[in-house]
């Protein structure tokens, strides 16, 4: 499954996946190390004494970390396995809701936090995904730089891709934007919600309905 090519922007870009990737842990080390120093300067830029304050000597050393380790990890490693298993005969409703999303605006550097809503339906002679690699999958393509509509297709794509000949692959992210809670307009509390539907969720209004009725349970 992982000779499948879910990316769908290019390569380098935040949204996509770093040069060389998956980097071995050598790699990520120098990585870090060169992330740090020119976060320093960084740090020189914006006057601070970093190197004296005992409170920010090391910051330039966590935030490297945080950017490769976990906040951008998605673009560092392979994407998950994923297990599939036959239908059997299952034709319902696959649905996930409130995947946990912990994302970064890639034009601001700052989170966007909210909940991911999944579904698809299996066809006769589809495979089932395990549920932990929906998850997953969200987590790999989260962990990045993020613009919400492109994060909302590109998860419904790789769905779409791993879960051949379903009968339909809905996606939707509520997500507030700490860039807009912040800074600009500093509005809290407005969320953002982007949805991809294809096939049944699409085309087939008692199936969308029933999607949003459990979509409505996380909220
Ligand atoms: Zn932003």
């Amino acid at each position: 499954m992982n000779k499948i090519n879910l990316e769908l922007v290019k390569e380098g870009f935040a949204n996509g996946v770093a040069k060389g990737r998956p980097l071995t842990v050598a790699e990520k080390g120098l990585m870090i190390a060169n992330a740090e120093i020119a976060f320093g300067h960084f740090l020189d830029a914006l006057k601070v004494n970093w190197r004296e304050d005992p409170n920010s000597d090391k910051t330039p050393h966590r935030v490297a970390k945080a950017y490769v380790n976990d906040l951008w990890a998605g673009r560092y490693e392979a994407p998950p396995s994923i297990t599939t298993f036959p239908s059997d005969g299952y034709d319902g409703m696959v649905f996930e809701g409130g995947i946990p999303l912990t994302s970064m605006c890639s034009h601001h550097h700052q989170t966007i936090m909210g909940k991911v809503h999944v579904a698809y339906i299996p066809g006769k002679d589809s495979q089932v995904i395990g549920l932990s690699k929906l998850n997953r999958l969200v987590e790999h393509f989260a962990r990045r730089g993020a613009i919400q509509e492109q994060l909302t297709v590109a998860i419904h794509n790789a769905m779409d891709t791993i879960i051949s000949d379903n009968n339909g692959v809905a996606v939707m992210i509520d997500a507030t934007h700490n860039c807009v809670q912040c800074r600009g307009v500093k509005h809290g509390g407005a969320s953002m919600k982007t949805s991809k539907l294809t096939g049944a969720f699409k085309d087939d209004s008692a199936t969308r309905m029933e999607y949003y009725e459990f979509v409505r349970g996380y909220n």
